[in-house]
Order: C-alpha cells, then structure tokens, then sequence
C-alpha cells in the first residue's frame, strides 16, 4: 500500500535526535525522501542509516538553524539532492537548561539566557520558514510545513519563561504564514507536544518526573513516534484543509 507521503521531498530540523528524528524515520516509512538537518550533524547521519536500512532515502545535512546561511544551505542542499521541498519539520528546539540552570523566575533569568532561547527556538523557526517558503513558491505546486512548538506555546509554565516565550512565539508565527501562503497552497500549522521521553527531558524527568506526571490525565509521558505519526499526517495532502492549526497532544495536560 501507498505511504501516505509518496513521491514527497521532505526536510526535518533537529532531525538526530528525539521527536525529530522519530519524524523523519516516519516520513520515510510514508514514502517521503528525506533530508536530515541537525547541527549534530553525526548523529543526523545516525538517522539516515536507520532510514537507509529500513530501504529508504535520506541525506543529512549540518547546520545551525540561528545562522541564516545555514538554513539556506539546508534548504539549497536538499533542493540539490532531490529537486524540490514539499514538506518541512521545523522542530530544531532546546531547553531551558540549554541556555542556564533550571528553576530560574524571571528575575533571575540572565538575558543572554533569553536571547539564546529565542534564537533557536523562535528566530531558528523564522529563518526556516523564510527559506522553504521562498522554495515553494518558486516551485509553484504549494506545500506543507509543520513548526514545533509545545504545550508551553499555550500556556504558561513557571521558571520556563523565555521557553514559554518563544514558543508562544511559534504559535503566532505559524497562525500569520498560514494566512500570508494560504493563497499559495501552502499550508502552515504547528505541532504543541506535552511531556514527551527524549534527550531533552531526561533530567527534568529524573529530577520532577511525578510532579509533571501527576498532572498529566493519562498519567504517562508520550513517546516520540505519538509526535511523529501526526506530524506526517499534518504534512502530507490527507490533512489538505488544515492550515494555522496548534495541534496539541499531550496526554490530556492542556484539557485539565
Ligand atoms: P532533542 O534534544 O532530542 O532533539 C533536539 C534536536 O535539535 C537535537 O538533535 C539538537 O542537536 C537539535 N538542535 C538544537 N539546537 C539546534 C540548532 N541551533 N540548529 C540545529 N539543530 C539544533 O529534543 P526533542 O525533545 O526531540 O525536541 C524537539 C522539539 O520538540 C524541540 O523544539 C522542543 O522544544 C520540542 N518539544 C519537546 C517536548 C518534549 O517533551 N521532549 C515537548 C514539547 C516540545
């Protein structure tokens, strides 16, 4: 049977590790070719061995999505390798602990903390969308992008501050490029995953994992492929009248 993303060219940031990479082997089990990009960049070609070995196409591409030629050597290379972008996963993020010690308030967040948040987890999503965007519309035949944002694009989460602040900041970027390239056939919507098991979240986790847990309703973290399955459903043409959407899925957090 047909994927679902047949005959697709698809490019994934962040795609080396986690949710990331959990989309891109998905989006290749849909019939998808693959481009890979991570500033890890080992480990994106980690990714597309697994995607390799389960016979399908992909390419890993280096690079820091808060530089802008970065970002257009991402788009240009897979342009290069397979023609065109017809999907992007703009999900490249970090966590607050990336940027300084967890648990700060506000007034004891530093603002190179905050700026380093917002560059890659807001500006790096700016600067993607810019790039596949322009691609698309030189291609003329539409396209589908989906941004990670979080349940902390929605709702505020204490001592996350600047993370909260860039993700709300997804969400607003991705309800304005719906409206801008709906005319386009450009579809633009976003993702809003709850707690999810991966790299990012392992020591908050070890540290907080009851606390999180219990307010989560199904009582459990998600796992990446819960992400994956409806991002490539989001991207491929089954969702064709979904644009500007925030798709939570969290395990019921946000609905209590
Ligand atoms: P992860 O740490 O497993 O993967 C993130 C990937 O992004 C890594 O491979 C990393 O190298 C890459 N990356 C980071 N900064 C980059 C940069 N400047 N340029 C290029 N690549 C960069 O984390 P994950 O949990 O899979 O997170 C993926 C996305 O999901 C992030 O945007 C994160 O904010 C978001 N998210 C995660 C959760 C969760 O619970 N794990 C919840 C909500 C949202």
């Amino acid at each position: 049977m047909a994927g679902i993303l047949e005959g697709k060219v698809a490019l994934v940031t962040g795609g080396a590790s986690g949710i990331g990479q959990a989309t891109a082997v998905v989006m290749a089990r849909e019939g998808a070719v693959v481009a890979v990009a991570d500033r890890a960049e080992a480990d994106a070609a980690a990714t597309v061995a697994l995607i390799n070995a389960a016979g399908g196409q992909a390419i890993a591409i280096g690079g820091d999505v808060t530089r802008e030629a970065d970002v257009a050597v991402m788009v240009a290379r897979t342009v290069a390798a397979f023609g065109r972008i017809d999907c992007a996963f703009n999900n490249a993020g970090i966590a607050p602990r990336a940027v300084g010690p967890a648990g700060q308030r506000i007034h004891e967040l530093s603002r190179d903390a905050f700026d380093s948040m917002l560059a890659v987890n807001l500006t790096g999503v700016f600067l993607c969308l810019k790039y596949e965007v322009a691609q698309m519309l030189s291609q003329g035949r539409g396209g589908a992008i989906v941004n990670t944002a979080s349940i902390a694009g929605l709702i505020g989460l204490a001592t996350s501050s600047h993370y909260v602040a860039a993700k709300h900041g997804v969400v607003g970027l991705t309800r304005s490029a719906a409206i801008e390239y709906a005319q386009d056939g450009i579809r633009v919507n976003c993702v809003n995953p709850g707690y999810i098991t991966t790299p990012m979240t392992k020591e908050t986790v070890e540290e907080r994992g009851d606390e999180i847990l219990a307010k989560v309703p199904m009582r459990r973290m998600g796992v990446p492929g819960e992400i994956a399955e409806a991002v490539a459903w989001m991207c491929s043409d089954k969702a064709s009248f979904m644009t500007g959407a925030a798709h939570v899925i969290d395990g019921g957090y946000c609905a209590a």
